[in-house]
């Protein structure tokens, strides 16, 4: 990997995501040396996935060179690699571009998507968990407009406008309102020849409660907003396959539906060396104590998504979001530091500041620790939080701009099909 020799200490990160981000940060301008390894060279933004793939934001505004956050950090170094392996008795990772010794590792890998071992689903629904799936998405609804306008067949023509999203957790939610009002406000304009009031929009949801991790008034007021927008929200049922046009279910419900996202669940990105049954927890997440050390390893950490730090209040780990992540990154660059020093480290304690999801224009949900609210403020809050969590001033100001033409042009210029997405080439 051409990283020199140094006389301070190495750490390896794997992960340039949030976790992975707030702990290089942390170390920057230390006796140490850091390499960040990322099988991307930029850092996403994944809140705003969904914004990407329903045309109301340009990929760029939601991703950051990783490069960029280390280049005044002196003893950096970032390698485009993807990490295959950790060998936690030689202390080395491999991976495409090589091998490298470490004297401490942090995995940052964050998490991925989990089909529950459905393989029908897997092969043929889309995720959003990465910008290009986010372009993969967005062509193909727009591919599916196109050939809805062409076909003769009433009953193509129909699968091919409705969409089935499965699962009403945050993404879920925040995607299904975004497509209706897609459905409203630029389907009719853009396709006048076409009956766009047919397009369906369907939320599923396995259990009997949408965003479930929120407040029972967020959850009731979500549902009101989506049933607003006229998502059809179906609970209590569980998508069980999906050959590509039909989805069935466990009920009599079933859908004809080209486009069919799974939102339904994530797992934790466990590396091999470290996805052992005795490092990981049911699902997938490296199992860490209250250092985010890797269990019997002093010199291995996991951060973020893939760690699960599990104690009495929290027996399943803390929540797979951003803020767990950031924390836990940034406590972990002081307890490194103390471990150097032969100091004792600080165990983690989560701040929970609360979580929002937007379901359209003027309408989000927020749950503040001390204060929950709906509606118009609710909104502005979330639009407020979302732009300064962007990594960034151009990319803030960007989606700024954006969202302001958008809020009084009622539009979404970026619906334009740049990869065309063939659903057999799924990546
Ligand atoms: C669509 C969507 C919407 C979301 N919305 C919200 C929200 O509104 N609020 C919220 O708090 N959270 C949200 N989340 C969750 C939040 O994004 C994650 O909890 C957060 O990104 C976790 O940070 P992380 O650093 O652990 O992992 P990530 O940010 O996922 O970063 C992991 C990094 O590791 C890299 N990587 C993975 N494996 C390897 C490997 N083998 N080799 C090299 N590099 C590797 C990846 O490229 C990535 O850059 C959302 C997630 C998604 C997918």
């Amino acid at each position: 990997m051409n990283i020199p020799k140094s006389s301070f200490p190495r750490i390896v990160i794997i992960g340039g995501g949030f976790a992975g981000i707030a702990l290089a940060k942390k170390l920057s301008k230390q006796e140490v040396q850091v390499v960040l390894l990322d099988k991307h060279n930029y850092h996403t933004f994944q809140p705003l996935l969904y914004q990407v793939s329903t045309g109301g934001l340009e990929p760029d505004s939601i991703a950051y060179p990783i490069r960029k956050v280390l280049q005044d950090f002196p003893n950096f170094y970032f390698r485009l690699a993807k990490v295959s392996e950790i060998d936690t008795e030689k202390n080395t990772i491999q991976s495409n571009i090589g091998a490298l010794k470490f004297d401490y590792l942090v995995v940052a890998s964050g998490s991925k998507t989990n089909y529950f071992g459905n393989k029908s689903i897997e092969d043929n629904s889309m995720e959003m968990k990465t910008i290009p799936q986010s372009l993969n998405l967005r062509s193909l609804i727009l591919e599916n407009f196109e050939e809805a306008l062409l076909t003769s067949d009433l009953n193509r023509r129909n699968a091919l406008m409705s969409f089935v999203i499965v699962g009403a957790g945050p993404t879920g939610v925040e995607l299904a309102g975004a497509l209706a009002e897609i459905k409203k406000g630029i389907l009719p304009k853009d396709y006048p020849d076409l009956d766009t009031r047919l397009a369906q929009i369907n939320l599923v949801q396995s259990g009997d409660t949408i965003l479930k991790t929120m407040s029972p008034n967020a959850s009731k007021k979500a549902e009101d907003f989506l049933e607003k927008l006229g998502v059809n929200v179906w609970k209590n049922v569980r998508v069980t396959s999906y050959d590509g046009t039909t989805v069935t279910t466990d009920s009599d419900l079933t859908f004809e539906s080209e486009t069919v996202v799974w939102a339904a669940g994530v797992k934790g990105a466990a590396i091999k060396g470290l996805d052992a049954e005795q490092f990981v927890s049911r699902g997938n997440r490296i199992l860490v104590n209250e250092f985010n050390q890797v269990k019997g390893i002093d010199n291995i950490f996991a951060i973020g998504d893939v760690a699960q730090m599990e104690s009495e209040s929290v027996p399943h780990g803390h929540p797979m979001m951003a803020q767990p992540a950031i924390q836990q990154g940034k406590l972990l660059g002081d307890n490194i530091l103390k471990l150097l020093d032969k100091k004792p480290m600080t165990p983690f304690v989560y701040k929970d500041i609360g979580s929002m999801a937007t379901i359209g224009r003027n309408k989000a949900v927020v749950d503040l620790p001390n204060f929950k609210f709906q509606g118009v403020f609710a909104w502005f809050v979330w639009m407020f939080v979302h732009l300064f969590s962007l990594v960034g001033f151009r990319n803030r100001t960007v989606v700024f701009i954006n969202w302001v033409y958008n809020y009084i042009r009622f539009d979404r210029e970026a619906r334009l099909i740049i990869r065309p997405y063939k659903k057999k080439l799924k990546s």
